[in-house]
């Protein structure tokens, strides 16, 4: 892959950044001997083997197989090109990355996202400009009412959109940028006549960046009177709602160093919390909560205060979150405020240590669940409807204690023996695709000795010449191993520093790059006194084995002949095999 940036620039990029730090952004890490080890952010696990170290600079899966380096890492997680991933350490270690000579060509290179996520950048800015001068007198009179701090208002990038159709597009023609790609980003919207207007329009904007930091979408809220209170921006290929929680890249440590997170409804929640001093909170998009919200919870903390409304849209709520959370292993609490109140009228009614008190002493989601949700015991009718709705429920719930607990609850509240409970449980869960038990991935098959020296001579490039000399690809039995090895070659004579670990990350995702990456994590490298006498037995067991080989071969063809009475060809393979023979005690003495 290649990325127009200079290689020295990525070298200096891969030599300030601390794989463990990055990784630490996205995935709780702890140290464990030399290596650091955490949940893995790629597959669903409930004990840490996914694994960075430091020594090496690499992150490797044991459970999925995925790894690599810095680079790779970023790539992975936040969807990013190559390119990309660069410019983005680049800008956290700060190394400067000369302005490219960006020809149509290298411009077309730029993926989708990055143009993206690059002119809702320069959006944010531009409603930020207006915000602090005098056209944006409006939204400071607002933000002053609700009294939010200045400084507040610049952590969060908060903008303002003028009111008017045509204020961002006239800016962006005026900076020459592309109004395609911002009628993609939904920034501007085709009118009746085909031509565009500005979606946002005196509105308070409000930045949505995802966890590593980029503008992937705006929400505005409007000023003064109008529909609708709120407007976001629509999905696009960086934003999808479902997939993102808002104030997560600045509320991450928060939340990691005071152990639990509050989950709150909408962006301005968390802002007007965050300006009461209340700081580890994140906020949904205005959509149910997902799977994969609770995963991005999960990879800084297990525990979670849902704040929420307790009207029968949020009761509805409730019961699909308290799923999630079970599922994907969380303890949850329910946090309940009066009818009337949202969070930022709590705390300027009560005060930040009242609210914080009520988080402490709410109930678990589970018992606030069997007491209010699940619905009231009393006819047979719906005793035996709220039997069936806990049943399905437990199903969800993962973990064994948590799950024993539940039913321990259901039973208490339905009279019913646990036993009797347990029984039911287990026959709907065998009766669940849901509990089918989880396919585990084949882990196919690689020639040992070939990937040996393959590796060997990835740690030692100073020994790459050995191929040439023992012309050893030759004897490769595995086609992919061997192709493998043509390409480590062309280092040996090629010009520039060789990394094993970009090496290994550039190869399509198999068993190979698995393989090769966990031997990598796996083994130190190797004395050089052992080293030449290794790399001498690991060629000559590769030759030999190819002679081993061929042979078998030549006698199966000499069967045959000789069955066929083909006398010729008998001779003709005779001959080759002494000659092989011949060839053999020269290669492998
Ligand atoms: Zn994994």
């Amino acid at each position: 892959m290649k990325s127009h940036i200079p290689d020295i620039k990525i070298e200096e990029i891969k030599s300030r950044a601390n794989i463990v730090d990055l990784v630490s952004e996205y995935v709780t890490l702890k140290k464990a001997g030399r290596n650091f080890v955490g949940l893995c952010p790629f597959h669903k696990e409930k004990t840490p083997s996914f694994t960075v170290t430091p020594d090496k600079q690499i992150f490797y899966c044991f459970g999925c197989g995925e790894g690599g380096n810095v680079f790779s890492f970023l790539m992975k997680i936040n969807q990013m090109a190559y390119p990309e991933a660069i410019r983005h350490l680049a800008r956290k270690t700060g190394v400067v990355i000369p302005e490219r000579v960006s020809s149509h060509e290298e411009k077309e290179q730029i993926s989708l996202r990055e143009q993206l996520t690059h002119i809702n950048h320069i959006a944010a800015v531009y409603y930020s400009n207006n915000l602090f001068s005098s056209v944006g007198k409006e939204a400071q009179i607002y933000l002053k009412k609700r009294q939010i701090r200045e400084e507040i208002i610049r952590e969060f990038r908060l903008g303002f959109a003028l009111d008017g159709w045509r204020h961002l597009k006239d800016f962006f023609e005026r900076e020459k940028i592309s109004l395609k790609v911002a009628e993609q980003a939904g920034l501007l919207i085709p009118g009746k006549d085909a031509s565009l207007y500005d979606r946002f329009r005196a509105r308070l904007m409000i930045p949505i960046e995802d966890v590593s930091g980029r503008v992937i979408a705006f929400g505005g809220r409007i000023i003064g009177a109008g529909e609708p209170k709120y407007l976001n921006s629509p999905e696009s290929t960086v934003y999808i709602k479902g997939r993102n929680l808002y104030g997560l890249n600045r509320t991450k440590e928060e939340i990691r160093k005071q152990g639990y997170a509050i989950l709150v409804e909408g962006y301005f929640d968390l802002i007007l919390l965050w300006n009461a001093g209340i700081t580890p909170v994140v906020a949904t998009l205005g959509t149910a909560l997902t799977r994969e919200q609770v995963d991005l919870i999960g990879r800084y903390t297990s525990h979670v205060a849902v704040l929420f409304d307790p009207d029968e849209a949020g009761q509805k709520a409730l019961e699909r979150s308290l799923e999630l959370f079970l599922a994907g292993n969380m303890h949850v609490r329910a946090v309940i405020l009066p009818s009337g109140y949202d969070p930022d009228d709590y705390v300027r009614t009560f005060g930040k240590d009242r609210l914080l008190e009520l988080i402490a002493r709410a109930p678990s989601m589970v018992d606030y669940y069997i007491e209010n949700v699940m619905g009231d015991r009393g006819t047979f009718e719906k005793d035996r409807d709220v039997l069936r709705k806990s049943l399905s429920f437990i199903r969800h719930i993962d973990n064994a204690v948590e799950r024993n607990l539940f039913i321990k609850r259901v039973s208490e509240k339905l009279g019913i023996d646990q036993d009797i409970l347990k029984t039911e449980i287990s026959h709907s869960m065998t009766a669940s695709p849901n509990a089918a038990t989880k396919q585990k991935k084949h882990p196919g098959t690689v020639d040992l000795l070939e990937m040996n020296l393959i590796h060997i001579l990835m740690m030692h490039p100073e020994k790459l010449a050995v191929m040439a000399e023992t012309n050893i690809l030759n004897y490769f039995i595995s086609p992919d191993l061997k192709s493998l090895g043509e390409e480590l070659k062309m280092f040996a004579t090629g010009p520039g520093h060789f990394d094993a670990v970009e090496f290994i990350s550039r190869l399509d995702s198999g068993v190979l790059r698995e393989r090769l990456l966990r031997k990598v994590i796996d083994e130190s490298s190797y004395d050089e006194k052992v080293l030449d006498r290794l790399l001498a037995d690991t060629v000559k067991q590769i030759k030999r084995r190819w002679y081993r080989e061929i042979k078998k071969i030549l006698m199966i063809k000499m069967n045959k002949a000789q069955e066929a009475g083909d006398m010729n060809l008998c001779n003709e393979l005779l001959n080759e095999k002494e000659r092989l023979l011949k060839e053999e005690r020269t290669q492998v003495l």
